[in-house]
């Protein structure tokens, strides 16, 4: 899941249809028992994140992981094929060493964000400044500062700490002042809000890291955003940087604030080797598919993306939810229950990088979309599913509470009205598709995703099968409806591409 994805409204106007829609759950029974009592998503998931790991977009890995799922689909007894689209450049993560060299020398736990450039190998040492720069006359007032320094760019994140000391009324008074204090400067920044603005703003941000190298900064130093020295990760080859943007724990990048407000003047130094690509990959996606009886050119679609970040191994994001959908193909196929439409898996790539892979998918496939019944996407980590949020689509409440009834006694029954953001279910949203993504347990979901903790300890066996049982079920009586759902609001799509910075920066990258 990526949190940093706007979402549009979807608007729906439709009367509930409460009833209208019967739904026939006799299959059930046979597909939970087939979850629970001959589940293989604990070894799959043990392959995937052991003998594979990781799953960078358009690494070695992610296309041997594609070649795997569609034989796990094989061996299951589906059709299995890959499909391509276009996902912009390559980036390979070398060796990074950076430290502290003053006040006092020590190692800084530090990682690349993800499609920006080393050092080229070469340590470079410098001053660390903090400024904002989010216009051409703050990066004007700020040349000589930043020039061969490292930059912070940004004010420290908030962070919670379920461990940390709990907060006074104080604490929490000045926390609220603070978030106040942002917000309206946040505002005052964004006071013209014509369009012309708005897009100034915008190339502006895609010009800083070029404008920034173009004036001699050594590179920008981010906020790992996390508790207990845990880092985010994210990036995109439609944001390339020419410039190094290293990311620290919280509790250094605090260290480091408290060092320059108290003109302690900190120094690093930093050792970076990574490789981008320099022209245009393709990208796959996987699919299964098992082919309905009565209406095969009718879909039922669950998806979850196969590709993670690099850091650790991809489990709860979304190597977890990958092997439940994998899971939910292998209980269907030897429940030798047939679907009446088609039901077809599909484990996207390109998610963590802007959903390029299931945007792509649902652009090559938009002439179909009036043919897809539903979208279903699992993405929320490890945990059981609660239930469905509609997604806009609430005239679906009484429907969606049938679908879940025969699960409901495995704690998936509840629905409710909410949209969700940062995942493939989005990509299916402006063609009309009814496209949900399952509510579920946290288990920590927040701590470990995009982390160096996202690893194969943290995977739940029995929320697993549990989330596969779910997954099955409804995709199989969804497959079997008398009708096809009514569709949603239309809306224009504008194709992903990679952000240009303006005439003249590109040089040199
Ligand atoms: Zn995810």
């Amino acid at each position: 899941m990526k949190k940093l994805l706007t979402f549009m409204l979807a608007v729906s106007a439709a009367a509930p249809l409460s009833a209208q829609i019967q739904v026939d759950t006799s299959g059930a029974g046979a597909l939970v028992a087939q979850a629970m009592d001959h589940s293989e998503v604990m070894q799959n998931l043990q392959y995937l994140s052991d003998a594979i790991g990781p799953r960078l977009s358009g690494s070695a890995a992610m296309r041997k992981s594609n070649d795997w799922v569609a034989e796990r689909f094989r061996a299951y007894g589906l059709a299995a094929s890959l499909e391509s689209y276009s996902f912009g450049v390559t980036w390979e993560r070398g060796p990074i060493s950076v430290n502290l060299v003053s006040p006092f020398r020590r190692a800084l736990l530090a990682y690349s964000w993800a499609w920006t450039e080393g050092t080229g190998g070469r340590t470079v040492s410098g001053p660390v400044v903090r400024v904002s720069i989010s216009n051409a006359e703050d990066l004007e007032a700020n040349r000589d500062r930043i020039r061969g320094a490292w930059v912070m760019l940004n004010e420290p994140s908030f962070v919670w700490n379920p461990d940390g000391p709990a907060m006074t009324a104080a604490d929490s008074a000045a926390r609220r002042a603070e978030v106040e204090r942002r917000q309206e400067a946040a505002r005052a920044a964004n006071a013209d809000t014509s369009a012309a603005a708005r897009e100034r703003r915008q190339q502006f941000g895609i010009d800083r890291p070029f404008l920034m190298k173009k004036y001699g900064a050594l590179g920008t130093i981010t906020d790992g955003s996390k508790e207990h020295t845990l880092v985010t990760m994210s990036g995109s080859p439609n944001r390339v940087s020419p410039l190094p943007n290293i990311v620290v724990s919280h509790e250094d990048y605090l260290m480091l604030a408290r060092q320059v407000e108290t003109d302690l003047a900190p120094r690093i130094e930093a050792t970076i080797d990574n490789r981008t690509g320099t022209a245009p990959v393709e990208q796959w996606n996987t699919i299964g598919e098992i082919r309905g009886t009565e209406r095969p050119g009718q879909v039922v679609i669950l998806g979850a993306h196969l590709d993670s970040w690099d850091h650790a191994q991809g489990v709860t994001d979304n190597g977890a939810s990958s092997m439940a959908v994998v899971e939910a193909a292998r209980i269907i196929a030897r429940s030798g229950l047939k679907p009446k439409r088609t039901i077809r898996f599909i484990l996207f790539s390109g998610e963590e990088q802007g959903l390029l892979g299931s945007r792509a998918y649902a652009a090559a496939h938009a002439a179909e979309a009036d043919s897809i019944q539903a979208v279903m996407v699992l993405d929320n980590g490890t945990g059981m599913i609660l239930g469905q949020a509609l997604q806009g689509r609430n005239e679906l409440e009484q429907l969606w509470t049938d679908l879940l009834a025969p699960v409901a006694h495995l704690g998936a029954g509840r629905v409710r009205q909410a949209n969700k953001g940062g995942t493939d279910h989005l990509s299916f949203v402006p063609y009309g598709v009814p496209a949900f993504n399952f509510d579920q347990e946290p288990r920590g979901y927040n701590h470990t995703h995009h982390s160096q903790s996202d690893t194969f300890d943290k995977a739940i066996a029995s929320d697993l099968r549990q989330a596969s049982a779910v997954m099955a079920v409804t995709a199989f009586a969804l497959a079997n409806l008398p009708e096809l759902l009514p569709r949603g609001e239309k809306r224009p799509v504008t194709p992903s591409a990679p952000a240009q910075p303006s005439p003249g920066l590109a040089a040199g990258r």
